[in-house]
């Protein structure tokens, strides 16, 4: 079988190491000039995996899976290295948050670290590359698919018998174009993560840090919204992501290079009713306003548009 994928990010790289003694012919499609060009690509930053069967969203991945993807990820820095911490299995910290109303929430964490992954993505692509069935296209972004006859064409040009679209959020405006053309692909578009991220001085969270790494708590406030923290960054740094018409925040740490602060965001889910079914958009209209009333300097986290 001839199969696309388009972007290579950590969802590529989980179907392609699940693919790649398969002998089928793998593409894969993205747009970044080669591996070691910067992108807006999370994969490019921080690093931080969990194991929990509390967190994840609305998907329920098996515990072992989880732990397997840990140990991928860091059999592939060579080395080993990385940070860990353990959300709320210290029974004492779990009383104290539940006691003020806070949801603790159950997790390992282990953090990689902005500047070991990018070696990782290295290591990771130069396996894959070795492969005689996988076939990397750089600098080729794919604006176009067409499903015809049981194949999949891309670009108006080549064509595949499957195609894995693997985006992510800087592929917005293919994932817009390609809902628009196939409507009944969408399970669900009617949210939007929204949040801001908050800077502190390490030794207001130093604590929580050492036995933690990430706290995670989820908190029902007065509106009635469910808020949660998400992306802890001990001794991190936050960074402005540019997206062409908008800026947006976001936060990573390394795992060698150490700043004095630590950040994190506190997201809440927006679910809206039918007929909304634009989160993007509308996404994307919060952030622009908050650009125009800080003169591009208020900032926003706008995380994972489900679909
Ligand atoms: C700063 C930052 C820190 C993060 N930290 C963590 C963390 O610590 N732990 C964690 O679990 N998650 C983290 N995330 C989230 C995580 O990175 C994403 O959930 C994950 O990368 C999504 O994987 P993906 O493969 O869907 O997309 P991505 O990893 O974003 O990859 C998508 C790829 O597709 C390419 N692409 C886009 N459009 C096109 C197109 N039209 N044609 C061709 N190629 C295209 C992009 O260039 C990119 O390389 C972080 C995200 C950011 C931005």
């Amino acid at each position: 079988m001839k199969i696309a994928i388009i972007g290579f990010g950590a969802a590529a790289i989980g179907f392609i190491e699940k693919m790649k003694d398969t002998g089928n012919e793998i593409h894969i499609f993205e747009k970044s000039k080669d591996i070691y060009s910067t992108s807006i690509s999370g994969i490019r930053a921080d690093g931080k995996l969990f194991v929990s069967k509390e967190m994840g969203g609305n998907l329920d991945t098996d515990i072992d899976l989880q732990k397997d993807l840990v140990d991928f990820w860091i059999g592939k820095s060579g080395n080993g290295e990385y940070e860990t911490g353990h959300s709320f299995r210290n029974k004492d910290y779990y009383i104290q948050f539940y006691e003020k109303g806070f949801q603790p929430i159950i997790s390992d964490f282990y953090h990689l670290g902005t500047d070991q992954l990018k070696e990782i993505l290295f290591n990771i692509y130069e396996e894959f590359r070795s492969l005689p069935n996988i076939h990397f296209h750089f600098e080729t972004p794919v604006s176009n698919i067409i499903v015809e006859g049981g194949h999949v064409k891309i670009n108006n040009n080549e064509t595949f018998d499957k195609v894995v679209v693997a985006v992510g959020r800087s592929g917005h405006k293919l994932i817009k174009a390609i809902i628009k053309q196939y409507p009944e692909i969408v399970l669900d578009s009617t949210k939007v993560d929204i949040g801001v991220r908050l800077e502190l001085p390490n030794h207001i969270v130093e604590d929580l840090n050492k036995e933690m790494y990430e706290f995670k708590v989820r908190y029902k406030s007065k509106t009635g919204y469910m808020v949660r923290t998400f992306c802890n960054n001990p001794s991190g740094y936050v960074i402005t992501e540019n997206y062409g018409d908008i800026t947006l925040v976001n936060g990573h740490a390394k795992l060698k290079e150490k700043s004095e602060n630590t950040n994190f965001a506190i997201l809440t889910t927006v679910q809206l009713t039918q007929p909304f079914n634009d989160p993007i958009g509308y996404g994307i209209h919060i952030a622009g306003m908050s650009n125009m009333l800080g003169g591009k300097r208020v900032i926003l986290q706008m995380r994972n548009v489900s679909y």
